[in-house]
């Protein structure tokens, strides 16, 4: 079979040569090794085991971008994706590393202190703290501005009240950046970004692994705090009021790597199905034979070339820092959008089969279909682009 990263034949953007593509041939071996073969029971378990994020930390994945002497690789975007882009193409896309890499460790090296980056990035590099950043509440997910749970300052502590929903590593993660209110007069002036280590405080729970139709590897839990205690040291940035605009700027790199993911099991879906058009014959003759078929695998190749195009002036625009919120909102809604046609698509092609799960395309379509709900969605990126206008 043609690989999937080399599907549709594109020469590799300068970002990608190199020791990028090094380590994206590591990444993929890591994940065809150590994961697939055990997916699904990771899926039936609903999270990849603790072990398995360790094996990550001591094989590099883990905190890839950030600095050495925080004990990550010294690498960029172009490494994150790589890994994001290794993991799409293997197919395990409920191993969560992705947000846990290039979501919750960016927030300490951009916001913390160097005491905060010195005590949480090794560990967050090794695997030790599992990373989750907590935003959404049964109230507000969208509407951000809507959150409830308050941080209310006492002595040298913060005492955080509040729930949370649908958090990403939810069951396994102990390092969870928490979206407050440290001052709920002042709307977003008054959101803050605080961290709390589960393992350290009184007053946690986590409520239910969360029962998706998607993504069954990954945790996805309710997270509730009780009156939890966290040193005031804990607040991410010089002074609370920030967590809003320390969201807006980190949000663009979010959506990206939505878009890693979504151009990654394009090309994975794509390779899959010419593979099995090729093989299935009806009516005497080879799928691949019939007009259709090319067709649509025309259309679609074509898709997806333009997508991976778009996303490569994407990375390259961001590794020099010159990614803006709207065109990331464009890469989030579009490639999610395309990855949802690509994999129906090609389900499709599979007939009966596809609808199997025992067929790899049949977890890509449940897999796919929250890429256009979380990160702020898709109707959201819209509203985003839009207000450019
Ligand atoms: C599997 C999964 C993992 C997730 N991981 C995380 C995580 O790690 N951390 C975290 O904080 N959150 C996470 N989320 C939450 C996710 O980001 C939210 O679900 C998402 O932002 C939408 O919020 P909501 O569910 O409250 O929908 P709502 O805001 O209630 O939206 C409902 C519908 O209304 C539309 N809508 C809302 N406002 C507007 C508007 N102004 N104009 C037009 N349409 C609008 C929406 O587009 C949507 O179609 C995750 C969600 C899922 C499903």
């Amino acid at each position: 079979m043609t690989s999937p990263a080399e599907i549709l034949g594109l020469p590799k953007p300068a970002w990608a040569a190199d020791e990028v593509g090094m380590l994206y041939d590591m990444a993929t071996r890591f994940m065809s090794e150590e994961i697939a073969p055990r997916y699904d029971e990771f899926e039936k378990n609903e999270m990849v085991d603790r072990e398995s994020w360790r094996k990550a930390g001591a094989a590099g994945l883990l905190c890839a971008s950030m600095p050495e002497e925080y004990g990550g690789s010294g690498g960029t975007f172009a490494h994150e994706s790589a890994i994001i882009e290794a993991i799409g193409h293997v197919g395990v896309d409920g191993f969560g590393i992705g947000l846990h890499n290039s979501i919750v460790a960016p927030y300490i090296l951009h916001y913390g202190s160097q005491e905060q980056k010195r005590k949480w990035l090794p560990k967050l590099a090794t695997g030790e703290l599992i990373g989750a950043i907590a935003m959404t509440e049964p109230g507000a997910g969208s509407d951000l501005q809507g959150v409830k749970t308050r941080a209310e300052k006492d002595g040298n502590q913060y005492r955080i009240n509040g729930s949370k929903t649908f958090i990403t590593n939810g069951q396994l993660a102990n390092f969870i950046i928490v979206v407050t209110k440290t001052d709920p007069e002042k709307g977003a002036k008054g959101t803050s970004l605080i961290v709390v280590e589960t393992d350290e405080v009184e007053g946690f729970e986590r409520g239910r692994n969360l029962d998706k139709i998607g993504l069954k590897a990954n945790d996805t839990s309710e997270l509730f705090f009780n009156d939890v205690r966290v040193p005031t040291s804990n607040l991410l940035g010089h002074e609370e009021g920030q967590g809003f605009i320390q969201l807006m700027q980190q949000l663009p790199q979010e959506r990206l790597q939505i878009g890693t993911g979504a151009i990654a099991m394009i090309e994975r879906a794509l390779a899959l199905t010419i593979d099995y058009v090729k093989e299935r014959k009806a009516f005497g003759k080879a799928i691949i034979d019939f007009q259709n078929t090319q067709f649509k695998l025309a259309e679609l190749k074509t898709e997806a070339t333009i997508g991976r195009v778009f996303y490569n002036d994407c990375v390259t625009r961001h590794i020099n820092g010159g990614l803006d919120p709207v065109t990331a909102s464009m890469a989030k809604y579009w490639l999610s959008d395309l990855q949802g046609k690509v994999v129906d698509e090609c389900l499709q092609l599979h007939g009966g089969y596809g609808y199997m799960n025992e067929y790899p395309i049949a977890r890509m379509f449940r897999d796919a279909r929250v890429q256009r709900i979380y990160g702020g969605t898709n109707e959201i990126m819209k509203l985003l682009i839009g207000r450019s206008l």
